[in-house]
């Protein structure tokens, strides 16, 4: 679709620019951002963010100390994390929004996750070492120092010991899809995913969907129970966040948005870079209540 050719933002959103904003998309030190729950929801606060949610890779751990922290600078909390899932061959990144923390099943699937992602750390470690490079896994693991560990810790540790230069160099030359020590990660059905979010009482938003370059899965996966679409996003133009709450819009999924922020892996960190206007976490909760609503047993079913 054109982008150009797109209802504008605030046509679709009229009471979007009230100057309410809301952030969820951001990783803690439980995945690979550098921040505490404690520092993230500070610098909320600080930015005069209304809402955030805590979206850390294949983990919800972090949630607990985020909500109480959140709760003591007065920032409304979204317990939330990102699921690396695949559909079509595509590796999709699901946004769970709402989720009880202490959900089993979903607690069962992250352990799953994160054994893989330890795994995934020695087989990475073992390609380099192949390579001659002889960073220890153990000096990973030190550095990440959480159940999520991922690229961006090898990297890091990568340039810690001084075998390369920046984390730029060490994905150019190892980590990226297809260099050398790059191992494919542990992803579950799209479909999974979502019914995983839905039984923990959640929402399920399909992650930057502009960095997929494929939107023919959107609709299928609306199909399947999608229930919204990140349109705003860092790496999103104007023209692209257009294009998707207009896709939005056409398929009936909500609207989300957030930074994606890693704290200070990345250069400088990017929370409140991307203002999600508080009229769409208003329909968010709207919908979040009423699938509460219709999955809460009749009073006279019994
Ligand atoms: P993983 O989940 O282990 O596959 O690592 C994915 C993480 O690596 C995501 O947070 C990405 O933003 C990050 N990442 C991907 N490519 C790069 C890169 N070239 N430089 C720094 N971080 C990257
Ligand atoms: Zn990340
Ligand atoms: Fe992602
Ligand atoms: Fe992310």
């Amino acid at each position: 679709m054109n982008p150009s050719a797109a209802t504008t933002h605030l046509e679709i959103a009229p009471q979007g620019a009230d100057g309410r904003f809301a952030d969820l998309h951001l990783h803690t030190l439980f995945s690979d951002g550098t921040f505490t729950p404690e520092e993230l929801a500070e610098r909320g606060a600080r930015l005069g963010l209304v809402a955030v949610s805590l979206t850390d890779h294949d983990t919800i751990e972090g949630c607990p100390r985020m909500a109480r922290a959140c709760a003591s600078f007065g920032v409304e909390f979204i317990p939330g994390t990102e699921l690396t899932s695949e559909f079509d061959a595509n590796e999709v990144h699901l946004l769970g929004y709402f989720l009880d923390p202490e959900n089993p099943k979903l607690l069962a699937e992250i352990k799953i996750f994160q054994a893989v992602r330890q795994n995934r750390v020695h087989e990475m470690v073992g390609r380099l070492n192949r390579l001659n490079i002889p960073l220890r896994a153990e000096t990973v693991f030190q550095l990440a120092n959480c159940r999520s560990p991922g690229r961006p810790h090898v990297g890091r540790a990568l340039v810690q010991e001084g075998f390369c230069e920046s984390l730029d160099e060490a994905f150019d030359r190892y980590l990226k899809k297809n260099r050398p020590a790059w191992v494919p990660k542990h992803r579950i059905s799209a479909l999974e995913s979502i019914e995983l979010i839905h039984q923990a009482g959640g929402l399920a938003v399909m992650a930057h969907p502009g960095l997929n370059h494929n939107d023919k899965i959107i609709p299928p996966l609306a199909a399947q129970g999608l229930d919204g679409l990140e349109c705003f996003h860092t790496k999103h133009t104007p023209a692209l966040s257009e294009h998707y709450l207009a896709l939005a819009q056409r398929l009936n999924l909500l609207v989300t948005g957030g930074s994606d922020c890693h704290g200070f892996s990345k250069g400088k960190p990017l929370i409140g870079g991307v203002k999600l206007p508080a009229f769409y976490l208003e329909k968010l909760k709207e919908a979040r209540q009423l699938r509460a609503a219709q999955s809460l047993p009749l009073a006279n079913s019994v």
